[in-house]
């Protein structure tokens, strides 16, 4: 029979799947012989079950009522007792950290008997009342979708009778008063009284904490982390302990490093006389973790050294859930702790460092994604004005918007929005993905918003304590802010800025691009470090995408070897239309030519600051690619003109022309329509005076000294026999142009044909090159320009993809072609050069299957390159 319960001393750190996170960590710590309230985990598998049938798995409640019999032996204590009962706590705790986006309820098991027992025992009056009114509060909205305003209203009418302005302020009296009020609210909402056996409060928090899965803002924070939505939650099931019994309690949060910076030292949050939720939530302001040591110097000790062991056990940076109870300290929680990018860098290296872990390990503890981030731009400090106030720097970089107090409204802007709220919660979740930044007045390092934002990837500024946040204002040392002003939030320094603020590059940016140097920078030099252990052990090359010399000279410096893509097409814009209009026009062969004869030094001057910025490495030349109609004005705008002019009764001169042309080449669909080799294959010598210019340009280059690689690259290619052709007509060129250094000859591999018959192309091809976009977009039927609004929202939601396939290469499909043409082509032809310049090349996700799949290099946009050569190297560790 499947086991659905397991004591926190059976399991461990491993069982994740099993257990969940938080299950398998407390498990650990269990193990460690730390201070870990005794406890249970009910299995994900029971969580499963329970959303696929609508009911708890048989025996479930069985194993529970057995295990909490262990808990009661162990503590001495019964749940339900009168006088002095065992409360517990019921967490959500799923594989993959969700902070704040599932339920937990604490104080279950109390009742109107056991409330004043507990009040005796306790000799604390006051801590019973509070204990019962939170888990009603806690109960009613979980269990029950009791709305939290309700619950939240009469807090405030509590605070304002009795004149206070905390809830640690209300004394026992006022707190039963309040409980009383609460009751009434259950009662009203759900038509029955809140229930007094603590047995049914147990199985209904359970099957509560099960539902939450499927919360919507749960769901939500799914699909933007990628995390599967079918892996359910574990139940954790521990004693209570307070941290609301008076100034020798207390409740915290905190980090084995400042998980913003990377660097060691003490980091955390405290909140004395509170329980549970009342730190992240940022309702009060709280202490530095640093000044408990003078408030329990014994407890701070104990929680440093266990901090120090839980590093060693984890090897990585942990963040940790604690709660003092009356001078003694318990761990609630802990897991390798979320952290800024600059952080990810910092702590990586300073792990190999002290000898914990390998360079290789360290790899992994980065990713691509990280390093992108840290290539934004951020605020010129020397052209920022004087800062409104200054708040926590709770997630790093620059977000310029106008203020949006509300989480729908910032989910409805259209421009970029900045999301200022007294302090967020997890239904802000839809406006805060929305928002370019979240700015808060409340809550620390670790509240809500801090928490979220960080794992976001989002600037984020909080408990900006002087910012006062009203009904659509915001008003801080006298300024007075509207919705839709203008701000600049700096999540690095944690200023705040009342209007748009310059920004500057990154400093990563600037590293790359020789401007500064590693030495005496702890990111710059763990990022160095990094990146020479990536280079080193990867086997994928990395190109770029480069169409100017100046992008081809800022790839070598961001670490590409070679241009994997330069579009020609770009070298026929500006006033070079005219020419291409000409071409188009030519009315005979003469005029043709003539136009050919134009364009023909333009692109060879172009070619050859290309292969002077790449000297000696290759650079892959693609003929030219789109429709030539993309270069004639639009249809709309040339009938409007002709239509002005004959109405003026003028001649339309040109402007006719050019009408009777688009009319004329008009197609119904462009990208399926006359592209790529097709106009090499009908226009006679467009691609012949593409060739001779690249020739030319090399010859030059050579003679000036130079070591150009060029390589001729064919678009769009279907049947090898098209390829023959354009080849054919390239050898004679090349051959007529002297000093030319030899120039390969290749083709896109983007028609999902020629992936199918690669075996036959590579006969012609000396090198493939897979472009991503237009395979993608031919192997779905669907068009990258217009799907993106039209529907892809709704796939997401059914699950066709978690993610945009032309984002994150579509490995079952797209991919599959891929490795066909692989193999077949190098089947074929054993030395062929297979590489991808699709914008695939620099997605992180897709890297790591271009390197499964054997390729030799990915080429991307010069940006991506160092994210490319990361996780180039991350693929092969
Ligand atoms: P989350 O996953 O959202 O952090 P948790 O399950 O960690 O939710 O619980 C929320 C809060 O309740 C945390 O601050 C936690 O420390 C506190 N808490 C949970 N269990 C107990 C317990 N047994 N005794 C005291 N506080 C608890
Ligand atoms: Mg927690
Ligand atoms: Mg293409």
């Amino acid at each position: 029979m499947t086991r659905y319960v397991y004591d926190f001393v059976e399991g461990n750190k491993d069982l994740k799947d099993l257990l969940g996170g938080k299950g398998a960590n407390l498990a650990e710590m269990t193990r460690m012989g730390l201070p870990v309230p005794p406890g249970f985990t009910v299995t994900t598998e029971a969580c499963r079950e329970y959303l696929h049938t609508g009911s708890m798995p048989s025996g479930l409640l069985g194993e529970v009522e057995h295990h909490l019999r262990m808990v009661e032996n162990q503590l001495g204590k019964a749940f339900g007792d009168g006088e002095d009962p065992l409360l517990l706590s019921v967490r959500s705790g799923a594989k993959f950290s969700m902070p704040g986006m599932m339920e937990t309820i604490l104080d279950i098991g109390l009742n109107d008997v056991s409330v004043t027992g507990l009040a005796r025992r306790s000799e604390n009056e006051r801590f019973a009342w509070d204990s019962y009114r939170r888990l009603i509060q806690m109960f009613g909205k979980t269990v029950f979708d009791v709305p939290g305003e309700e619950f939240e209203t009469e807090l405030a009418h509590a605070r304002d009778a009795a004149g206070v302005r905390s809830d640690a302020e209300l004394d026992a009296g006022q707190l039963q008063d309040l409980v009383n009020a609460y009751k009434k609210v259950f009662h009203a909402a759900t038509g029955r009284d809140f229930p007094q056996s603590p047995h049914e409060q147990l199985f209904l928090a359970i099957g509560a904490v099960f539902r939450s899965w499927n919360a919507e803002r749960a769901r939500i924070y799914r699909r933007k982390e990628r995390i599967p939505q079918d892996l359910g939650t574990a139940v954790n099931v521990m004693a209570m302990v307070f941290g609301n019994r008076g100034a020798r309690s207390g409740t915290g949060v905190a980090f084995t490093r400042d998980p913003a910076t990377g660097r060691r030292g003490v980091y955390g949050d405290y909140l004395q006389n509170a329980q549970g939720e009342d730190v992240v939530a940022g309702i009060r302001n709280t202490v530095g973790l640093a000044d408990l040591e003078a408030l329990d110097p014994g407890s701070y000790r104990e929680l440093l050294s266990i901090m120090q062991r839980l590093e060693q056990r984890y090897r990585d940076l942990c963040d940790i859930e604690f709660t003092i109870e009356n001078g003694k300290l318990w761990m609630l929680q802990t897991r390798v702790g979320k952290r800024t990018p600059a952080a990810a860098f910092v702590i990586a290296a300073q792990l190999v460092d002290e000898g914990t872990i390998t360079l290789d390990e360290a790899l992994q503890r980065v990713s691509g994604e990280q390093l992108a981030q840290l290539m934004f731009p951020s605020f010129d400090e020397s052209a920022a004005p004087e800062p409104l106030t200054t708040g926590v720097a709770a997630s790093p970089g620059a977000a310029v918007g106008a203020i949006v107090f509300d989480n729908a409204e910032a989910a409805a802007a259209t421009g970029p929005v900045i999301l200022v709220r007294r302090e967020t919660n997890p239904d802000d979740l839809p406006g805060m993905i929305a928002a370019q930044g979240i700015l808060t007045s409340r809550g620390g390092k670790t509240s809500h918003a801090a928490v979220v934002a960080r794992g976001m990837g989002k600037t984020c500024v909080c408990g900006a304590e002087e910012v006062l946040v009203g009904d659509n204002t915001l008003s801080v040392n006298g300024t007075t802010l509207r919705a839709g002003d203008i701000i600049s939030i700096d999540g690095t320094t944690g200023r705040v800025y009342a209007g748009s603020v310059p920004v500057s590059p990154s400093k990563v940016v600037r590293y790359f691009e020789g401007e500064l140097t590693a030495h005496g920078d702890p990111l710059l030099a763990a990022v160095e470090r990094l990146m020479i252990h990536a280079d080193h052990v990867a086997t994928l090359g990395v190109h770029a995408n480069a169409d100017t010399g100046a992008d081809a000279a800022r790839a070598r410096r961001f670490g590409a070897t070679g241009v994997g893509l330069c579009r020609t097409e770009h070298m026929f814009l500006g006033d070079r239309r005219v020419l291409v209009e000409r071409l188009i026009l030519a009315g005979n062969a003469a005029e043709r030519d003539e136009a050919l004869a134009a364009l023909l030094p333009l692109q060879r001057a172009d070619f050859e600051e290309l292969f002077a910025a790449m000297d000696g490495l290759p650079v892959t030349i693609r003929l030219i690619d789109p429709p030539l109609h993309e270069f004639l004005p639009p249809l709309e705008e040339l009938t409007a003109r002709v239509a002005r002019a004959e109405a003026l009764g003028k001649d339309p001169g040109h402007d006719g022309a050019l009408l009777s042309a688009v009319r004329r080449m008009h197609e119904a669909n462009p990208m399926l329509g006359l592209r790529g080799v097709r106009l090499g294959l009908v226009i006679p010598g467009l691609f012949a005076m593409q060739v001779r210019a690249i020739a030319q340009a090399a010859a030059a280059r050579v003679a000036a000294g130079g070591d150009p690689r060029p390589e001729i690259m064919v678009p769009l290619v279907g049947a090898v026999q098209e390829l023959e052709a354009v080849r054919a007509e390239a050898e004679t060129v090349l051959a007529s142009v002297p000093g030319a250094p030899p120039i390969r000859i290749g083709t896109m591999i983007e028609v999902p044909r020629a992936a199918l018959t690669a075996g036959q192309i590579a006969g012609a091809a000396e090198f493939f090159s897979f472009g991503t976009n237009d395979l993608t977009q031919m192997t779905w039927g669907f068009s990258r320009d217009d799907v993106e609004s039209a529907f892809f929202g709704r796939y997401f939601d059914l699950g066709v993809f978690g993610v945009s396939p032309f984002e994150t290469i579509d490995i079952e499909g797209a991919g599959e072609l891929v490795r066909i043409a692989v193999t077949r082509g190098r089947a074929a032809r054993p030395d062929l050069t297979v590489g991808v310049c699709g914008e695939h090349g620099g997605d992180p996700a897709s890297v790591r299957f271009f390197h499964d799949a054997g390729l030799d290099y990915v080429s991307c946009s010069p940006f991506r390159v160092p994210v490319a050569r990361l996780e180039a190297g991350r693929a092969n560790v």
